[in-house]
């Protein structure tokens, strides 16, 4: 995917020391602003999956929204919100995952997907895949299928496909 995608990279922008010293953030702003980085982006995560049925695509807070919600009106099917802990109005599932340094929550509403239903999980980063893996439990925990897993940019030397194992993952941009 690199090859094709290759010009993508020159769209994503290194922040060295964000948000915390050691960390390079993958700031995606001068993609999203790019209409054709933009476009293509969209288009590229789609045709991945097309072909596998979709009924709701479930975005992953907060990047994760603005790639996830045009990639739902794409398949036609619903857009869902994966939160951080607290901020979902209503009745949530929760799905505890390790961070560098402790732990985290992530919610889903109850009746986000129905049972049977098929959901795609994207976000705009997957680093050691600690979020995408909880997402997929919380899929799981509300008797959903993984319809798969999609994300702009892959950290692949942190190694996170592996917490997916089983399902597909797509990625436009790895880093090796
Ligand atoms: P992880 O659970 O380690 O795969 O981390 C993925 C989540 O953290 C995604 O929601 C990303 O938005 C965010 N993230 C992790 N590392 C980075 C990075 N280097 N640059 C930008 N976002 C990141």
């Amino acid at each position: 995917m690199e090859s094709e995608a290759g010009w993508l990279k020159e769209r994503i922008r290194d922040i060295p020391d964000f948000p915390k010293p050691g960390v390079v953030f993958k700031d995606i702003t001068p993609l999203l602003a790019d209409t054709e980085a933009f476009r293509f982006t969209i288009d590229a995560l789609c045709e991945h999956f097309a072909g596998h049925r979709v009924d709701k695509v479930l975005g992953i807070e907060a990047r994760g929204f603005i790639i996830a919600a045009p990639v739902a009106y794409r398949f036609g099917a619903g857009f869902v919100p994966v939160r951080k802990a607290g901020k979902l109005p209503w009745t949530v599932e929760k799905q505890e995952y390790l961070l560098e340094y402790g732990s985290d929550l992530l919610e889903i509403h109850r009746d986000a997907v129905a049972p049977g239903e098929r959901a795609l999980i994207i976000d705009d980063v997957m680093a050691t895949g600690g979020t995408a893996e909880a997402t997929v439990r919380l899929v799981e925990k509300l008797g959903g299928e993984v319809a798969g897993f999609g994300c702009v940019i892959e950290l692949g030397f942190l190694g996170g496909r592996a917490k997916l194992a089983g399902h597909e993952v797509v990625s436009l941009i790895e880093y090796e």
